[in-house]
């Protein structure tokens, strides 16, 4: 078997009228029968009734909902002030309220997929220990953000590559949805097998425990 994890950052992206851009990702995954995780954008997730229920819907029907940061606009391990860095976490996880998975799930901003020691602050870090969150990194990224059309192509070379991937995708406008569902079958076809699971290589932190290399994703 070859495991492949899907998640989607961003969002959500509700229609004004009539679906947006996480329904239609919610569609094409039901069709399919995948369950991912769902990387919320606080702020976004705050800002309409609408992105609300786009979260309540992921949420019930399997998927996992983490926390993306509240604005998502530097790095923590960028932003000087420790108390700022923190907030970016915490007002999220007020927002996401209900939805939070037991494993509390965060995901840092890399700032175009960027693995690097500006993913988290020390306090940051210090938070998500005490507050028993999980850290859930990733190992493909196909851009779908910069080339809705022909990530697809890019994404089946990294998940050929990469014993289990976890697939970084976007729930936005001009990202994966048009081909997503190409995308699912083909990785069927050959052989891949969708879970909701992490891979161990991919989760630094677990449930507020250090179970992975941090040195070089904590800034300072
Ligand atoms: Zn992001």
């Amino acid at each position: 078997m070859h495991p492949i994890t899907l998640t989607f950052d961003n969002g959500p992206s509700p229609g004004a009228k009539g679906p947006g851009i996480t329904e239609r990702v919610l569609d094409v995954l039901a069709a399919h029968g995948v369950r991912s995780t769902f990387f919320v954008i606080g702020q976004k997730l705050a800002a309409s009734p609408e992105a609300r229920r786009c979260a309540e819907r992921a949420h019930a029907e399997g998927h996992w909902i983490g926390n993306h940061t509240w604005t998502h606009s530097k790095p923590l391990g960028e932003i000087a002030d420790a108390a700022a860095s923190v907030a970016e976490i915490t007002r999220t996880d007020a927002e996401i309220g209900m939805l939070t998975h037991p494993d509390r799930l965060f995901r840092p901003f890399g700032g175009g997929g960027r693995i690097g020691p500006w993913l988290l602050s020390k306090a940051a870090t210090e938070h998500i220990e005490a507050t028993g969150h999980t850290v859930v990194l990733w190992n493909a990224i196909p851009r779908d953000w910069d080339d809705p059309e022909s990530w697809v192509e890019r994404a089946l070379a990294q998940i050929e590559s990469t014993s289990w991937p976890l697939m970084v995708l976007h729930d936005i406008e001009g990202a994966c949805v048009a081909r997503l569902d190409g995308f699912i079958r083909e990785a069927r076809n050959r052989g891949f097998t969708f879970t909701q699971d992490f891979p161990p290589d991919c989760v630094p932190i677990r449930r507020g425990t250090i179970v992975g290399e941090i040195a070089s994703i904590v800034s300072g």
